[in-house]
């Protein structure tokens, strides 16, 4: 990869974190972003609020995950290097603390399979299929290996009582994808209680991903 390439990925990283923190999507320091570049990855550091990264600052792992330069990553690059090791065709994790996501991540009574139902066509075609990886302590590794567990089949996983992780096969296409699902768990908790009328699996099973 080249150096202009890192270096527009590097702004791009910043202005999506940015325009996430300023929509309330993240807030105080939660939320992470990584890119994977052709020999090692882009991660957004630990301690540092999406709406004030400096591309200069982001930690430039090599390809064991080793720090080269930047600050330090998140504390939970783990979670971004689970999603990557089972997805070759990944190219960026996005992982957020937002708000309606997580709501819906500590319901007693949701498929732990399949969280969210097919409300809509953006959501199936964005997020499908999205199974809740069960509650773990911060810092707790074996979250990496319940997450791993799962992404092999899905590239959109919920961990309990705690957030969203999505990985696209561009930093666009997860950064959509993870803006979908929030969106869907807002209207699965303004819908609930309601008689719904959701995507059968025929027109579920029509719609192509994207
Ligand atoms: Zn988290």
């Amino acid at each position: 990869m080249s150096r202009l390439s890192e270096a527009s990925l590097r702004e791009d990283i910043c202005r999506l974190g940015n325009s996430m923190f300023s929509r309330g999507l993240t807030f105080g320091s939660s939320g992470n972003i990584s890119v994977r570049l052709e020999d090692g990855w882009l991660m957004t550091p630990t301690n540092v609020s999406l709406g004030g990264l400096d591309p200069a600052r982001l930690a430039r792992l090599d390809e064991a995950g080793r720090l080269i330069s930047g600050d330090p990553p998140t504390k939970e690059s783990f979670l971004h290097r689970a999603m990557y090791e089972e997805r070759s065709e990944a190219r960026a994790v996005v992982h957020l603390h937002s708000t309606h996501s997580v709501a819906v991540s500590a319901l007693a009574d949701v498929d732990a399979d399949d969280v969210l139902p097919p409300i809509t066509a953006y959501y199936v075609m964005r997020v499908g299929r999205l199974p809740l990886v069960p509650y773990h302590a911060p810092g707790d590794l074996s979250l990496a290996d319940a997450v791993r567990k799962l992404a092999g089949k899905h590239h959109a996983v919920l961990l309990a009582n705690h957030g969203p992780v999505v990985a696209g096969s561009s930093l666009d296409a997860a950064a959509n994808a993870i803006e979908e699902l929030e969106e869907t768990a807002k209207l699965f908790l303004l819908l609930r209680g309601s008689k719904l009328r959701l995507l059968t699996p025929e027109q579920a099973a029509a719609l192509k991903p994207s």
